[in-house]
C-alpha cells in the first residue's frame, strides 16, 4: 500500500515525509483493518514530525483523524461489519488496568498508545486499530467533513467542558485553526459569546463568519472580561495575556499537547481564584458524546483537501497559518 512515512523527525520545510510503498498491516486479535478514505491533518502531527514530541516509534506513519471503512476484522473482532464507516482518533489503546483507567480517566492512562505516534496512523491506504477504540460515525457528514471532528473536534469539546461554558457566558478562544473553528460552533450552540484571538487575519475573518462577537490579535485585550478561555495555539506567551483577560474566578484551559515555555508572570494575574488547567487526550466517552452533539448541531467544518502524496505541503501550509479551518488528506475515494 502507499503511505507517508516519517523516518527521522525534521523541520517540515525539509519535507521529511516520504510517500512510498509499504507493507499492508494485518489486524491482530480484537483489531480491525480500516481502508482510509481521508485523514485529517492536526498540529500534533507537526509536533510528531518536527520532533517536539520525543520519537516513540521509527519509522512511523502519522495521522490520527481517520475516516474510512472496515475492510477486515481480526480474530474475535465482532463489533463492526465489513464496509461500516468508522473513525479512528488519537487514543489508539490503553492498558485498561492502571489506576487512571480504573477511575474512568483513560485519557491519563499510564501506558497509552497513540495513533500516528506510537502506532502507525492514517497517512496511508489502510491502518489497523483495536475495534474498541474505533468510532462508528454518524450520517450527515461527508468523509472530509468528518475527519477534523476526530481530534480537533473531540479535544475542543473536552476543553469546552473543562471551561464550563454556559449560556450567556463569555468565552475566549486563543488560536483559531481546526479546533477553534469547531469549538466556536459548539460554544455558540450552547449560547455562549465567543471572543477569538488569533494572529492571522484569515482566521479572524472565519471566526466572525462563524458568529464570534469579536476577533482580534493574539495578545490584544478582548473588549470584555472573559468567564473562561481556551488556548489552542502552542505559544506559551499567550498564557499571561489570556489570564489578564479573565474575570475573577475565571478558567483558563490549555488544549495543546505541546507549548513553548510559558514566560513568568506576577501572582496578581492568577490571584482571585483564576485557574489554569491543561487537557490531555480524551476518553472514548468524550468522543462518543461529541460525535453525537456534532451531528445534532450540526457542526460544519471548513476543509482544504490535499492528496495523500502532498502531505508535506499540507503540513507546511498548516505551519504557516495558511489553512482556514482544517487540512484533510484524501487517500482512497
Ligand atoms: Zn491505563
Ligand atoms: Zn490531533
Amino acid at each position: 500500500m502507499k503511505a507517508c512515512l516519517l523516518r527521522t523527525p525534521a523541520k517540515i520545510e525539509t519535507n521529511p515525509l516520504q510517500f512510498m510503498e509499504v507493507e499492508e498491516p494485518r489486524p491482530a486479535a480484537g483489531e480491525v483493518r480500516v481502508r482510509v478514505h481521508v485523514c485529517g491533518v492536526c498540529r500534533t502531527d507537526l509536533h510528531v514530525i518536527e520532533g517536539e514530541l520525543p520519537p516513540r516509534k521509527s519509522p512511523v506513519i502519522p495521522g490520527h483523524q481517520v475516516v474510512g471503512s472496515v475492510e477486515e476484522c481480526g480474530r474475535d473482532a465482532k463489533r463492526f461489519v465489513v464496509g461500516a464507516r468508522v473513525g479512528i482518533a488519537w487514543l489508539h489503546k490503553t492498558d485498561g488496568t492502571c489506576e487512571y483507567c480504573r477511575r474512568g480517566e483513560e485519557n491519563l492512562c499510564d501506558a497509552p498508545e497513540f495513533t500516528g505516534y506510537t502506532a502507525n496512523g492514517g497517512y496511508a491506504e489502510s491502518v489497523v486499530a483495536p475495534e474498541s477504540f474505533v468510532y462508528p460515525l454518524p450520517e450527515g457528514f461527508r468523509d472530509e467533513q468528518a475527519a477534523p471532528l476526530l481530534c480537533a473536534g473531540i479535544i475542543g469539546y473536552r476543553c469546552l467542558r473543562m471551561a464550563q461554558v454556559e449560556k450567556g457566558g463569555k468565552l475566549g478562544l486563543y488560536g483559531f485553526g481546526a479546533a477553534g473553528h469547531v469549538a466556536i460552533q459548539v460554544a455558540r450552540y450552547w449560547g455562549s459569546d465567543v471572543y477569538a484571538s488569533t494572529r492571522d487575519e484569515r482566521h479572524r475573518r472565519l471566526a466572525m463568519e462563524l458568529g464570534a462577537k469579536w476577533a482580534g490579535g493574539t495578545l490584544e485585550a478582548p473588549p470584555e472580561k472573559l468567564d473562561a478561555a481556551v488556548v489552542f495555539a502552542p505559544a506559551g506567551e499567550i498564557v499571561p495575556a489570556a489570564l489578564k483577560a479573565l474575570r475573577k474566578g475565571g478558567r483558563l484551559i490549555l488544549g495543546g499537547i505541546h507549548m513553548s515555555p510559558i514566560p513568568s508572570f506576577g501572582y496578581d494575574l492568577l490571584y482571585q481564584e483564576r485557574m489554569i488547567r491543561s487537557v490531555a487526550n480524551n476518553t472514548r466517552q468524550d468522543g462518543e458524546e461529541f460525535l453525537r452533539l456534532a451531528a445534532q448541531i450540526p457542526v460544519r467544518t471548513h476543509v482544504q483537501v490535499y492528496p495523500l502524496r502532498e502531505a508535506n505541503q499540507a503540513l507546511n501550509a498548516l505551519k504557516n497559518d495558511a489553512i482556514p479551518g482544517a487540512a484533510v488528506l484524501r487517500v482512497n475515494s
